[in-house]
């Protein structure tokens, strides 16, 4: 695979917080699971209307996938690729099918009082780009989420990261846009992965110029 491209600075996303990065056609966003064991939920949209989003439902037709793998794109609500899977040094589980954290799911989980949730998080993350996005409760991609289907074929079972130290993920941009990311606040249910369910900081890092002989994916047609 040919590619090059020069690194902007390594940033953050605190342990239970939400970030958000503005990206150029051709710039990627890659990724890093510090700690090996944190889920990662993550939304885009069209930097010029923020009605057009990355959307899980359109993104399963287009890829006829559970679950992205490298080279497939994730499409919009108006199906316009937006962003690519380009590298993947997990062993590629991933989940498009869980809702976000909200508050009302720890309401439900029985929390009292407010617990921090992804939903929250990645208006945290568009505020500080000074964007507001115009819905929440948007379907997100949930980066390193271990969601498996079982043998019957319709019954999903809810398992730890299975990610390690350091591994990541790497997203191009199709077009200009936003990128919201949230390191998933989830203490209850065991999404985190190696035995301990904290929630931990990942680390992202923006791509300039990423130049990849991947073109991204075309719309799934049924053969005639
Ligand atoms: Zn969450």
């Amino acid at each position: 695979m040919i590619m090059s491209y020069t690194n902007q600075p390594t940033s953050t996303v605190p342990a239970g917080h939400g970030k958000a990065v503005r990206l150029k056609a051709g710039e990627a966003v890659r990724v890093i699971n510090t700690h090996g064991t944190q889920v990662v939920d993550c939304w885009a949209w069209n930097a010029y209307d923020l009605n057009e989003y990355m959307c899980m439902e359109t993104t399963r037709v287009w890829n006829q996938r559970l679950n992205p793998v490298v080279g497939d794109s994730f499409v919009t609500n108006q199906r316009h690729p937006v962003l690519t899977v380009v590298e993947d040094t997990t062993p590629g589980v991933h989940d498009t099918f869980m809702a976000a954290c909200d508050r009302k799911r720890y309401e439900l989980l029985g929390v009292r009082g407010y617990h921090r949730n992804c939903c929250d998080n990645m208006f945290e993350g568009m505020f500080e780009l000074g964007v507001t996005p115009p819905r929440q409760n948007l379907a997100s991609f949930n980066i390193f989420m271990n969601i498996r289907v079982q043998p019957d074929g319709i019954t999903l079972h809810t398992l730890p990261t299975v990610t390690k130290p350091g591994e990541f993920i790497t997203l191009r941009a199709e077009m200009d846009c936003f990128v919201a990311f949230s390191a998933c606040p989830q203490d209850i249910v065991k999404i985190q992965g190696q035995g301990d369910n904290t929630p931990k900081p990942v680390d992202i890092v923006v791509l300039d110029d990423f130049e990849s002989d991947l073109q991204g994916t075309h719309s799934w047609v049924p053969l005639a």
